[in-house]
C-alpha cells in the first residue's frame, strides 16, 4: 500500500471504488471516466507502479490479472461481442496512474487502433 496512491485506496477500502471483484491478489473496479459503455480496471492488490516494475516473482499475479479480466468480461456479457484489454506502460502510452492496472473496454465496436 502506498498512502498517495488512488489505487491502493481503492483496494484498502478508504476510498469508494465500487469494487465489483476483490480476491487475495488483484481488485476491480469500474472506470471513472469509462472510454466505452463496459469500462472497468483490473489492478494487483500488491502496489507495483507499472508493467516495467513486474519481476519473475509477480508472473502468476500478472496470468490473473488477465484471467479474472476474462471472467469479469464473461460475467458482464461482453465476451462473446468481444472486448479490449490494455496495460498502458510509461508516458509515450499514456500512463496516468502508476498503479499497474488492466483496462477492460467493451460494449460497443472499438476502432482498431495498431500505431
Ligand atoms: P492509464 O491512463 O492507463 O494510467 O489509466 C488510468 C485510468 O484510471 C484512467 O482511465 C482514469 O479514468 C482511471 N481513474 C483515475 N482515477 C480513478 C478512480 N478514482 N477510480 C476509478 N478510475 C480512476
Amino acid at each position: 500500500m502506498q498512502p498517495d496512491c488512488i489505487f491502493c485506496k481503492i483496494i484498502s477500502g478508504e476510498l469508494d471504488g465500487r469494487v465489483i471483484y476483490q480476491d487475495k491478489l488483484v481488485t476491480a473496479f469500474p472506470d471513472i471516466h469509462p472510454a466505452a459503455p463496459v469500462h472497468f480496471l483490473v489492478v494487483p492488490n500488491e502496489h507495483i507502479s507499472s508493467l516495467n516494475d513486474m519481476e519473475e516473482q509477480h508472473e502468476k499475479l500478472l496470468g490473473h490479472l488477465l484471467f479474472v479480466a476474462k471472467t469479469i468480461a464473461k460475467q458482464e456479457g461482453v465476451d462473446e461481442d468481444g472486448y479490449r484489454l490494455i496495460i498502458n506502460t510509461g508516458p509515450n502510452a499514456g500512463q496516468s496512474v502508476f498503479h499497474v492496472h488492466v483496462h477492460l473496454i467493451a460494449g460497443k465496436l472499438l476502432p482498431i487502433q495498431t500505431r
